[in-house]
C-alpha cells in the first residue's frame, strides 16, 4: 500500500504542478463573484444547454487556465489530464460504469460547460444531466508484446483528444481488459474541472460507490463546487489586492532562470529525484518543530536561498500551488472541483541573517498573504508591475492520502498501480513530498536547465537542508552550496595552469631573441622593414640617451608617436632604460593627454615635432625623436645594450613594464602599472599555446593605449615572429593593402567587424584573435563566410591581469552560438564567485575573479581604489591577490568561461573602455545641468552609441 500511496502522490502532484501554470485570463479583479446575467442571456445559454441549472463564474485558476485553452497553439496535453489506474481481481465494468455516472450526478461541478462567446465574461453552465463518456477496450486477444503497444495507443490516442471546453462534461472513462483478472481504468479529465486533491476524492469515492452498488447513502453530503465560489465572492478583494502589492513592494526584478542566453527547446521536461535518509528528514522535522516552523516553510526559505544563489540575487521570487481550500468553508476537504492556485513566494537573503531568521520571515510573510490566496497569478503580477515574476516553482505536496482506501469492500478488486498525471511547464519545478523520508523531486526543462545543472541545484538544496539541521543560527552568506568534489573541480581542476615562465626582464627576453634570429625580420612598415640586429641596436641607442635625461627603474617615460617602425624601437628602449613606457596616442583629445601627463608624472615625451606641436603644454620636457641634433647623438652612442651599471638603478622584474589608463567611475581615469615579469609570462603563453608560426606575421594595428597592443608586439618579437605595423585595421582597406596576408590578425571584434563589413579584402590570416569585448555569435558567422579556413581566438582579459587572461580557440568545442571566453591561460587562475566570494557550481552566474603572477601591480598612485579591487585571494597561497574584474560569467558544465555582461556600468564601444559614471561627472559638472543619466544605445545593430540625457538645473523645462 505504501508503493501505490507513493504512486498517487506522484500523479496527484504532477496534477498541481500543470495546474499551476501561470495565467493570464482576460477578467476585471470585479468580475470575481458570482455572475450577472441577463435574462436574454440565460435564454440563449438555455437554448444551447438544454437543462441548465446554473450559472457560474470561474475560480481565479479557471480563468486563467480557461484563458489559455482559447490559444488554439496551446498544447493539447498541457490541459487534458489522465489517470490510469491498474487493477487486479474481479473487474465488473457495468458496476464501475454505473459508479462513475453516480459520480457526475452527485457533482454538479462534473458537469460544468464553459462558455464565454457573446459574453463579458466567460461562466461556467451547469445541466442537470449529462451522459457519462465511458468506453471499452478489449485486449485480452493479444499476445502479450501487441497488448502493450496496444494498450499504450489507446492511451496515447485518449490523451491527444482535447476537450472542447463548451461541450461538458469535460471528462470520461475508459476501461481496458487485458485479461480476465487484469483491467486498467482511465480517468481523463479537463484541468478546468479538478485539481490533484479532488482527484484523490473523486477516485475514492469511486470505489466506494463500485463496491457499495452505487449507493450514495454511505458517502458524505456534497458540498457543492458553488459554494466554494459564493466563498470566493465573499473576499475582500481591494484587501488582498493591497496585501499583495505591500508584499512584492520594491522587489527589483522577477527571478527568471531562463534567459537570452538559453536556447529555445520544446524537448520534454524532465524530472530527477532524491530522498533523504529517515534520519535526516526526522532532524530537519525536529528542527522544524523546535523553530516553530512547518516543513514547508523550510523547503521554501531553502528553496529561496538555492535560487538566490543560481540568480546572484538577494531578493528572489518562485511560485508555490496553494490548495485554496478555506478552512472556514465546512465539508472543504471532501470538495471537488479547481480550487488550487499558484501565488508568489518572495525571500529576501540577507548573508547576515541566520536561517532560522530567513525561515521565520518566510512563515510571517506566508501567513499574512494566507487570507488573501484568492487573488488570480495574474492579477498579482500585475500589481507587482514586472510581467511575469517567476519561472520556477515549489511544491509542497500535502495531498489527503490516508483517507484514500482503494479498491472494493470485498477485496475482490484492488488498485496495484497508478499512473499518470501532468508534466512541470516551468523551466524548474521543486515538489518536496512529506514522509517517513522528505523525497524531493526537481522537474526541468531540458533545454533551459539541462540534467547535469538541475543534479547540481538538487545537490545545493540537500546542502542548505544539511545546514538547517547543522546549525540554523549560521549565518545564510556562510553556508556553502557547492559540495566539495565539485568545489575542487571550480577551483582547482580547471585552474590547472601553471607553467614556468623564463626569469628576466623584457629588455634581456628581447636581447636574447636578437642573439638567436639577429637577420630575421623584426618590424615592417610600408614596405621597409627593420631586422632584429637593427632594432636592438637603434633601441640601445636610445635607450643610453634617455638614460642620460633621466629615465630609470620606477620612472615613466611618455611615448607619443606616429605609427611607424620608429614606434616600436622607442618602447624597446624606454624599457631598456629601465623606465615604463606611458602610451600617448597622439589622436586622444588634448585634454585627456594633459591627463595622462599631469598623473603618471614622466621624465619626458618621446615625440616628433609634428606630434608635439598638438600636445598640451605641461611642463614636461620633449625630446624629439626627429630632431637633427637628437639622430646625431644617437648616432655618437654605443650600439651593445645597457646594463644595471649603465642604468640609473638595477633593472628587476618586478619594475613596470607601462603604464596603461582606463576610464574610471569618479571621473578620473586610472592608470595600470604592469611589471616585466608579467608580460614575458604573456609572451611566454603566446609562443606555448599560439606557437611561433602563428606569431610569424602579425599585424600590429591597435593603438598602444590598448594593451592588446602588447601582445601584438610582444607575442612575436619574443619568439623571432615579424611585426607589421599599420595605422589601424581600416587601413588594410586601403592602398597599398589590397590583400594583407599574415599569421595573425588581432583586433576587438567591432573593429573587424568594420573590416569585412568593407567587403571582399582579400585580408588572410591562420588566426584572427578577437578580444577586448563581447565576440558575437553573427561575426562568427561572417568569419566563416568571409575567411574560411581561418581560425578564430575570442581572448579576453581587463588590463589589470596583463593583456589577456581566458582564451577560446574556434574547433576546440563547440563551434554554434555565441562563443565562449573559453579557459584561464597559463599561470593565470579564474574563480566565479558570488556575492559573498563563494565559488559558484557550473551553470550559475557569478563575477569572475583572475588570480595567479599576471596581475598588475596595481593602480598608479591609487592605494585606496588598488586596495579596493586587488583583494586577498581566498584560495591561493598566502599573500597572494586575486583581481574582481566587475564581469558577470559562468562556468560551462565542460569548464569553459560564458561571457554574460558587467556587473557595473562599464561599457565597451568599440573597443574602448568605458565608465558611464565616469561620463556623467563630466557632463553633471558643465553650467545649466541638474541631473544626468548617460547610458548606451545600439539603435541599429553594431552601432553602439554613448547617449546623455541631462535634467536641466531647476528641474525640467515646460512645453
Ligand atoms: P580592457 O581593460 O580595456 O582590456 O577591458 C577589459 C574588459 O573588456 C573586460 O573586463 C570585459 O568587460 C571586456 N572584455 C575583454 N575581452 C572580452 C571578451 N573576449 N569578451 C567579452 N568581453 C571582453
Ligand atoms: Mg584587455
Amino acid at each position: 500500500m505504501e508503493g501505490l500511496a507513493r504512486a498517487w502522490v506522484e500523479v496527484l502532484e504532477s496534477l498541481v504542478v500543470a495546474a499551476g501554470e501561470p495565467g493570464a485570463g482576460g477578467l476585471t479583479p470585479s468580475d470575481v463573484g458570482l455572475v450577472e446575467v441577463t435574462q436574454g442571456e440565460i435564454e440563449v445559454l438555455e437554448s444551447a444547454y438544454p437543462g441548465l441549472v446554473d450559472v457560474l463564474p470561474l475560480s481565479p485558476l479557471q480563468e486563467g487556465l480557461h484563458f489559455h485553452a482559447l490559444d488554439e497553439d496551446a498544447s493539447s496535453d498541457a490541459y487534458t489530464v489522465q489517470i490510469v489506474l491498474d487493477l487486479e481481481g474481479d473487474f465488473d465494468a457495468t458496476a464501475m460504469r454505473r459508479a462513475a455516472e453516480a459520480l457526475l450526478s452527485r457533482h454538479a461541478g462534473l458537469r460544468a460547460g464553459f462558455v464565454h462567446e457573446g459574453l463579458d465574461a466567460p461562466v461556467q453552465v451547469i445541466t442537470a444531466g449529462a451522459r457519462l463518456p465511458w468506453s471499452e477496450q478489449d485486449l485480452a486477444d493479444l499476445a502479450p508484446e501487441a497488448r502493450d503497444a496496444a494498450v499504450a495507443r489507446v492511451l496515447d490516442e485518449d490523451r491527444a483528444r482535447r476537450f472542447d471546453p463548451a461541450a461538458p462534461p469535460l471528462l470520461r472513462f475508459t476501461a481496458i481488459r487485458l485479461d480476465d483478472h487484469h483491467h486498467r481504468l482511465v480517468l481523463t479529465y479537463d484541468h478546468l474541472l479538478l485539481d490533484g486533491w479532488s482527484t484523490a476524492v473523486l477516485v475514492r469515492e469511486l470505489f466506494a460507490l463500485y463496491a457499495s452498488g452505487s449507493d450514495t447513502a454511505a458517502l458524505p453530503r456534497v458540498t457543492p463546487f458553488r459554494d466554494h465560489l459564493e466563498w470566493l465572492s465573499r473576499q475582500d478583494r481591494a484587501a488582498a489586492e493591497t496585501a499583495w502589492r505591500e508584499a512584492l513592494a520594491g522587489l527589483d526584478e522577477p527571478t527568471l532562470l531562463a534567459s537570452s542566453h538559453d536556447t529555445a527547446d520544446d524537448a520534454a521536461p524532465e524530472q530527477i529525484r532524491t530522498e533523504l535518509t529517515a534520519e535526516l528528514t526526522e532532524a530537519v522535522s525536529a528542527r522544524a518543530r523546535a523553530l516553530g516552523i512547518t516543513l514547508n516553510t523550510v523547503v521554501q526559505g531553502c528553496w529561496g536561498l538555492v535560487l538566490a544563489r543560481l540568480t546572484g540575487r538577494d531578493d528572489v521570487v518562485f511560485g508555490a500551488t496553494v490548495s485554496g481550500r478555506p478552512a472556514d468553508l465546512p465539508g472543504i476537504e471532501d470538495m471537488v472541483g479547481l480550487f488550487i492556485n499558484t501565488l508568489p513566494v518572495r525571500v529576501r537573503v540577507r548573508p547576515g541573517d541566520s536561517l532560522s531568521g530567513l525561515f521565520a520571515a518566510v512563515q510571517d510573510e506566508q501567513a499574512r498573504l494566507m487570507p488573501h490566496q484568492h487573488v488570480r497569478l495574474a492579477d498579482v503580477q500585475r500589481l507587482a508591475g514586472h510581467g511575469e515574476l517567476f519561472d520556477s516553482i515549489a511544491v509542497f505536496e500535502n495531498y489527503p492520502i490516508d483517507a484514500l482506501d482503494l479498491g472494493s469492500a470485498d477485496g475482490r478488486l484492488r488498485v496495484t498501480g497508478v499512473d499518470g498525471g501532468d508534466t512541470t511547464h516551468y523551466p524548474l519545478t521543486l515538489i518536496a513530498v512529506p514522509g517517513d523520508r522528505l523525497q524531493l523531486r526537481l522537474g526541468h526543462r531540458p533545454g533551459v536547465v539541462d540534467r547535469d545543472r538541475a543534479e547540481r541545484i538538487l545537490a545545493a538544496l540537500l546542502s542548505v537542508l544539511d545546514a538547517v539541521v547543522a546549525d540554523p543560527d549560521r549565518p545564510v552568506g556562510r553556508i556553502d552550496l557547492l559540495p566539495p568534489a565539485e568545489r575542487d573541480r571550480v577551483l582547482v581542476d580547471w585552474n590547472d595552469t601553471a607553467a614556468p615562465v623564463p626569469a628576466g626582464t623584457l629588455a634581456d627576453a628581447f636581447r636574447q631573441q636578437a642573439a638567436r634570429t639577429p637577420d630575421s625580420v623584426a618590424v615592417t612598415f610600408r614596405g621597409t622593414g627593420l631586422s632584429y640586429a637593427e632594432l636592438d641596436e637603434r633601441s640601445n641607442r636610445l635607450a643610453r640617451l634617455l638614460i642620460g635625461r633621466g629615465a630609470a627603474p620606477e620612472q615613466f617615460v611618455a611615448v607619443a608617436l606616429p605609427r611607424s617602425a620608429d614606434l616600436l624601437v622607442a618602447v624597446l628602449a624606454v624599457l631598456k632604460s629601465g623606465a615604463a613606457y606611458l602610451p600617448v596616442d597622439p589622436g586622444y583629445p588634448a585634454e585627456r593627454i594633459e591627463f595622462l601627463l599631469r598623473d603618471a608624472a614622466p621624465v619626458l615625451v618621446l615625440t616628433t615635432a609634428e606630434v608635439a606641436g598638438g600636445l598640451p603644454g605641461t611642463g614636461t620636457p620633449h625630446l624629439l625623436l626627429d630632431g637633427e641634433d637628437i639622430t646625431a647623438e644617437l648616432d655618437s652612442l654605443p650600439a651593445d645594450a645597457p646594463t644595471d651599471a649603465d642604468r640609473v638603478a638595477p633593472l628587476r622584474p618586478a619594475n613596470p613594464a607601462y603604464v596603461i589608463y582606463t576610464s574610471g567611475s569618479t571621473g578620473r581615469p586610472k592608470g595600470v602599472v604592469v611589471s616585466h615579469e608579467s608580460v614575458v609570462a604573456l609572451a611566454a603563453w603566446a609562443a606555448t599555446e599560439i606557437g611561433p608560426e602563428r606569431l610569424s606575421r602579425v599585424l600590429f594595428a591597435t593603438s598602444l593605449n590598448f594593451d592588446v597592443s602588447v601582445f601584438e608586439v610582444f607575442g612575436p618579437l619574443l619568439s623571432g615572429g615579424s611585426v607589421e605595423v599599420v595605422r589601424d585595421v581600416l587601413a588594410l582597406t586601403e592602398a597599398p593593402y589590397d590583400t594583407w596576408s599574415g599569421s595573425l590578425i588581432s583586433a576587438v571584434p567591432s573593429a573587424l567587424d568594420q573590416l569585412l563589413a568593407h567587403g571582399g579584402l582579400g585580408v588572410r590570416a591562420d588566426l584572427v584573435v578577437l578580444a577586448g569585448e563581447a565576440l558575437p555569435a553573427r561575426l562568427m558567422d561572417d568569419i566563416r563566410r568571409t575567411m574560411p579556413g581561418t581560425r578564430v581566438a575570442n581572448i579576453y582579459g581587463p588590463t589589470e591581469a596583463t593583456v589577456y587572461s581566458t582564451a577560446w580557440f574556434s574547433g576546440d568545442g563547440s563551434a554554434d552560438g555565441t562563443p565562449p571566453i573559453g579557459r584561464p591561460i597559463t599561470n593565470r587562475r579564474v574563480y566565479v564567485l558570488d556575492a559573498g566570494l563563494r565559488p559558484v557550481p557550473p551553470g550559475v552566474t557569478g563575477e569572475l575573479y583572475i588570480a595567479g603572477p599576471g596581475l598588475a601591480r596595481g593602480y598608479l598612485g591609487r592605494a585606496g581604489l588598488s586596495a579596493g579591487r586587488f583583494v586577498a585571494d581566498p584560495f591561493g597561497v598566502a599573500g597572494g591577490r586575486m583581481y574582481r574584474t566587475g564581469d558577470v560569467v559562468r562556468w560551462s558544465v565542460g569548464g569553459e568561461l560564458e561571457y554574460l555582461g558587467r556587473a557595473d556600468d562599464q561599457v565597451k564601444v568599440r573597443g574602448f573602455r568605458i565608465e558611464l559614471g565616469e561620463i556623467e561627472s563630466v557632463v553633471g559638472a558643465c553650467p545649466g545641468v541638474g541631473r544626468v543619466a548617460v547610458v548606451v544605445r545600439e539603435d541599429q545593430p553594431g552601432s553602439r552609441q554613448i547617449v546623455a540625457y541631462v535634467v536641466p538645473v531647476g528641474g525640467p523645462v515646460d512645453g
